[in-house]
């Protein structure tokens, strides 16, 4: 097995383009925001052009469709077909899994490489109770279906308090299912719930005796699982994703993040107008992901500084690392 930090780099790049933000789901734990991030679903040529906006680093850049729900959008098949004809190095559906729209018979396994179901526990009771009636049914559904055709399908499973006791199942159902891949995700790491109920968030305690021990069952299995690092050890560097590696994430009205975590807030560096990239006057997220503080990510503590401890000296007790920054482990 092969355990590592997945580090940044330079020379690669992710476009989360949200071209939606309407979802057929109401997910408890769902960061999606329409004040901020608007209610329009972009039309098909507004996609192909904001594609461009970023086909410079194409080669080197890895488009991920995202909602709201992506395939509720009709144009769905031609905004993938769109990204490969540019040339983007790969391209991601993220989906909950009701796949609309007929979308696996309208594109091939070769044009979307990869496709990434949501699922949040490992059996229906609690995956429903988290993202909705019949969902857990739809959802093991399409995973089947895309590698009966040949996709290569991925699950992401995204930790809370809810669904942590059935992370140790995941194996086992993955491997009867035929998934190779797999995300954890943590609750409360990107943005605020837009859910009606409150997710709780696992603590350092719960994250550190299930899910190294889970990892290692999953590799074992066969599968290769990513899951984000949150707690950085003593020795580690600290590094924020957004000053040393490109990611955009994209959202309809416009407004294009460079941190994740800024997304709640109108504090994003650039926006798009009249289909062009312009940066946006201070004070936007540059000015704040700059800012050096010893307790690691600046905007994890200006948005959830409750997942900080500290020492009686003031000190914290752990640097809480770029929630971009994740570990994985190869069978
Ligand atoms: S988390 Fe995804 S599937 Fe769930 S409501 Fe939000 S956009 Fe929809
Ligand atoms: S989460 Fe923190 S460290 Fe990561 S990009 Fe945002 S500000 Fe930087």
């Amino acid at each position: 097995m092969q355990k590592r930090t997945v580090s940044f780099s330079r020379h690669a790049s992710n476009l989360f383009f949200h071209i939606l933000t309407n979802c057929n789901l109401r997910c408890e734990h769902c960061y999606i925001n329409k004040e901020q991030h608007g209610a329009e679903t972009l039309d098909i040529e507004t996609v192909r052009k904001w594609l461009a906006l970023f086909s410079d680093t194409k080669h080197e850049t890895n488009v991920v469709f995202l909602g709201g729900e992506p395939t509720l959008h009709p144009d769905l098949a031609e905004a993938v077909k769109e990204a490969k004809t540019l040339g983007f190095q790969s391209v991601t559906i993220d989906t909950n899994g009701y796949l609309f729209h007929d979308i696996l018979d309208r594109v091939t396994p070769k044009e979307a490489d990869f496709i990434s179901f949501s699922l949040d526990g490992a059996t229906r009771k609690t995956n429903d109770a988290i993202r909705g009636n019949g969902c857990y049914d739809r959802c093991v559904t399409g995973i089947k279906n895309a590698l009966s055709r040949g996709f290569s399908a991925s699950v992401i499973y995204t930790v809370s308090n809810h669904n942590l006791h059935e992370l140790a199942m995941m194996p086992e159902l993955l491997k009867n299912m035929g998934v190779h891949r797999f995300f954890i995700q943590v609750n409360g790491l990107r943005g605020k719930s837009s859910g009606k109920t409150e997710t709780p968030q696992v603590t350092r305690e719960q994250w550190l005796q299930t899910v190294p021990k889970v990892v290692e069952k999953l590799a074992r299995a066969g599968i290769t699982v990513t899951w984000p690092k949150v707690f950085l050890d003593p020795d580690d560097r600290f590094e924020c994703a957004a000053l040393v590696s490109k990611n955009y994430f994209v959202f309809p009205n416009g407004r294009v993040y460079q941190c994740p975590l800024c997304e709640d807030y109108p504090l994003h560096s650039i926006e798009i107008k009249d289909d062009r990239l312009v940066k946006t006057s201070k004070i936007s997220e540059q000015d704040l992901y700059q800012l050096s503080i010893p307790e690691g990510c600046v905007m994890n503590k200006l948005i959830q500084p409750g997942n900080i401890s500290f020492n009686p000296d003031g000190s914290p007790e752990h640097r809480i690392a770029c929630c971009m920054l994740k570990e994985e482990i190869r069978p």
